[in-house]
């Protein structure tokens, strides 16, 4: 629905004149945003409940602009999206993140498995299975420590070409999960033809548990449960408060992100934090 916006056409008002001329700025400034090595990735901790010790990391792409300065994801992989862009940035996530992890086990810290966002458009090209069987081969990470995050939408698209893309993910070794999961499309009978391994609960989902909003609470645990019956570990993001992680540990969620453990960190300040031997 999202792209199907995008084509369609919209009335310009002076107003809109602004933004769009920032659009047009940081679409241009994009293009040479990874050539002159200005993105960046930081890691946020994942937590196991039966252990308390950090298992894994989620890379997150942070874009520091010469003159504009940090630039949240959020602002600019929509643009990446649109022009075609997120295809070679997710290449280099993939492959950074995969790096830093190996460089991680090379050090003698313990293994973490690392995280990877998947943009829609790059999960479609015909050829995103080789670009990850390449990246895990060029880097030498164990594919059980690359995990893909991928989103409801794309999956329920193409379902036949979805599955020959999955299995072949499962075939290499890499883990897959659903992320924002309860936000996109309610149909969850695909969940058990695709060969997936975690549920990533929304945060809009454990925010409300904190403001005791008993649909939100309702719907964690329906989400803990519905994993739980289809072999699937339940994660929860965006977990801020202690009456969250209790609220979430009552309901045998099976790890953790969020603020409450820590911000998504430098790669720096990860290591030591791994060094500290925090993990479980
Ligand atoms: P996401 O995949 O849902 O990532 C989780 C977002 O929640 C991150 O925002 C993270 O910093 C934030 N977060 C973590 N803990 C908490 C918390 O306790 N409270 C709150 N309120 N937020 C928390 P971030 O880093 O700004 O990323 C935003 C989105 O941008 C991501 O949402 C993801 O969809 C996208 N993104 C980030 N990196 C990449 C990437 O490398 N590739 C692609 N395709 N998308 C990416
Ligand atoms: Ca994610
Ligand atoms: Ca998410
Ligand atoms: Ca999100």
């Amino acid at each position: 629905a999202k792209e199907q916006g995008r084509n369609t056409y919209r009335f310009y008002t002076p107003q809109m004149h602004a933004t769009s001329m920032e659009q047009l700025t940081l679409s241009n400034d994009l293009r040479y945003a990874l050539e002159r090595g200005e993105l960046h990735l930081c890691y946020q901790p994942q937590v196991s409940f039966e252990t308390g010790g950090l298992i894994g990391v989620e890379a997150l792409l942070r874009w520091i602009h010469p003159k504009l300065g940090m630039i949240p994801p959020d602002r600019f992989i929509p643009l990446a999206e649109d022009t075609g862009l997120i295809v070679p940035i997710g290449t280099w996530v993939l492959h950074e993140a995969c790096r830093q992890a190996m460089m991680w086990v090379a050090q003698g810290l313990p293994s973490l498995r690392v995280a990877v966002n998947i943009s829609a458009k790059q999960f479609r090209e015909s050829d995103f299975s080789d670009t990850v069987k390449a990246v895990l081969q060029t880097t030498g990470l164990a594919p059980n420590l690359l995990e893909l995050e991928l989103t409801e939408g794309m999956l329920i698209e193409n379902v036949t070409q979805t599955k020959l893309t999955l299995q072949s993910l499962k075939d290499m070794g890499v883990t897959l999960a659903i992320d924002d999961f309860g936000t996109g499309y309610s149909s969850l009978s695909y969940l058990k033809h695709f060969p997936l391994d975690r549920l990533k609960i929304d945060k809009s989902f454990v925010k409300e548990i904190a403001e005791k909003s008993g649909d939100a609470a309702a719907i964690v645990e329906a989400v803990v449960a519905l994993g739980h019956s289809l072999k699937l570990t339940v994660i929860a993001e965006g977990v801020e408060q202690q009456d969250q992680v209790d609220f979430l540990h009552n309901r045998k969620c099976d790890e953790l992100q969020g603020y409450f453990f820590s911000r998504p960190l430098t790669p720096q300040a990860l290591e030591e934090l791994l060094r500290k031997g925090v993990n479980g």
